[in-house]
């Protein structure tokens, strides 16, 4: 069975598709475009981007992957920190609106914390939402104690997405973050849950407990680490591929699911957090 999370009154698969590094290269976009529709087919229907990303140039393939096909995707994506007030938020927001050609987003994240108040950041999502530009709003890289004063103030508690860094060698938010999102219905977005981050590798691919549950299982390693990021009640994970063979397997980790002895033996080699860890960013 597919797993899948809740976004206030949506309903979306578990896995979706990040979009970091994308639009960088013009000989890449027919590759990538392809990639975000191969997934959309096969149920990855959260596509999430960021005005950040390629500056813009990632919001630009998506949009050329969502044309005639808007309605079949739930569109995330984010404003810069410096971006967050009242009237640059609006006009940031536009200008992601026509680089995804389109007239609405589906949830609409502040990327990182920054010098603009929550509460003139939470006015801003407010006035986007009535204005029907964004139908719901977040936060990104928020750890609990950021969170704690947003939903202190006014309007706060609308907020239904926290994304953050979650991947099975980064544990800390298991500890105090996941479960105080639980309780307040604000889904978690993990990303980089191959433990990737962009560029960047890590050595969880090669790992020998890993490798050995993978082949246990006939799935690769990769659909194990999105399998266990999304075995958590309210969490999706948004791994970036660019190619359509990547998707495929990462679409087919939504009705993955991993026994309590397969968990015990992850949970020896990546042991859970057993006190307060600062949130991982990248
Ligand atoms: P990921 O952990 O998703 O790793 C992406 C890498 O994994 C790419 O190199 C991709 O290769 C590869 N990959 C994808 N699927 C597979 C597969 N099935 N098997 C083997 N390799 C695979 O890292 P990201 O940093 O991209 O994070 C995911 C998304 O999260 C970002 O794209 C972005 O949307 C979001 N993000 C948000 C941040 C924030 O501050 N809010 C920060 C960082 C990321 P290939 O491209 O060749 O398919």
């Amino acid at each position: 069975m597919t797993k899948s999370v809740l976004f206030s009154d949506c309903s979306v698969p578990a896995i979706g598709q990040g979009t970091w590094y994308m639009g960088e290269e013009s000989s890449k976009r027919a590759q990538e475009v392809a990639a975000l529709q191969a997934g959309l087919e096969q149920g990855l229907k959260l596509i999430d981007t960021a005005e950040m990303y390629a500056e813009g140039g990632a919001e630009e393939v998506v949009g050329e992957a969502l044309r005639g096909r808007r309605d079949s995707a739930f569109l995330v994506s984010k404003v810069y920190p410096w971006n967050a007030g009242v009237v640059d938020a609006a006009e940031a927001c536009e200008r992601s609106l026509r680089r995804l050609q389109t007239d609405y987003l589906d949830l609409y994240l502040l990327h990182w914390r920054g010098n603009v108040p929550l509460e003139e950041t939470i006015t801003a999502m407010e006035k986007l939402q009535q204005a029907g530009k964004i139908r719901r709003w977040g936060v990104s890289n928020f750890d609990s104690s950021d969170l704690s004063e947003l939903l202190a103030e006014e309007g706060g508690a609308a907020c239904t997405a926290n994304q953050v860094l979650y991947h099975l060698a980064s544990r800390g938010i298991e500890y105090d973050l996941l479960p105080e999102c639980q309780q307040q219905a604000i889904t978690v977005m993990a990303y980089c849950p191959l433990a990737q981050a962009g560029r960047l590798r890590h050595d969880l691919m090669t790992h020998p407990v890993l490798n050995d549950i993978a082949q246990q299982k006939s799935i690769t390693v990769a659909q194990l680490l999105l399998a266990w990021v999304i075995r958590k009640e309210g969490v999706i994970a948004i791994p970036k591929a660019s190619t359509v063979q990547h998707v495929t397997e990462n679409a087919a980790a939504t009705a993955i699911t991993l026994d309590s002895e397969e968990l015990a033996q992850i949970n020896q080699a990546f042991p859970p957090p057993n006190r307060k860890m600062p949130l991982d960013i990248v």
